[in-house]
């Protein structure tokens, strides 16, 4: 068996409800779509304080 150094397979978003399926080449721990969305309201909470 070889190991090969990657992204464990079918880690799933992180994100609460989210099924999406996150790519092996995939390093972050969302999906491109909440990736976007998590983003933006670390900026908000950042801008609120
Ligand atoms: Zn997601």
């Amino acid at each position: 068996m070889k190991k090969v150094r990657t992204s464990c397979k079918g880690r799933r978003c992180k994100f609460p409800r989210c099924k999406h399926i996150l790519s092996i080449y995939n390093h972050e721990a969302y999906c491109h779509v909440h990736l976007s969305l998590v983003d933006v309201a670390d900026r908000q909470k950042i801008s609120k304080a």
